[in-house]
């Protein structure tokens, strides 16, 4: 099993490790459809590395908080992994 982190980006941003295309996220998992592949998807703590919770309501960016650290998280400092499954 091998994780892929990628950092400063939407989600909807992300690329496939193995063809560098974008990707559909749906829930917890992300799929590329060139290589018909499916990922788990989780976004962490660039600090902390526990998973970051999705704050909903703030307009078109995307804002994180982090309940360990006590902090918000902005896209850019959380880290989405990606797991081979
Ligand atoms: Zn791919
Ligand atoms: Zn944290």
């Amino acid at each position: 099993m091998t994780d892929h982190v990628q950092k400063g980006m939407l989600p909807s941003e992300l690329l496939c490790p193995n063809c560098q295309q974008k990707g559909v996220i749906s829930g917890n998992s992300w799929h590329c459809k060139r290589c018909d592949q499916q990922y788990g998807f989780a976004i962490y703590c660039d600090t902390c590395n526990e998973p970051v919770q999705r704050l909903t309501g703030c307009g078109s960016s995307e804002h994180f908080y982090c309940r360990s650290c006590k902090t918000p998280k902005s896209r850019k400092a959380v880290l989405y992994t990606m797991t081979e499954t």
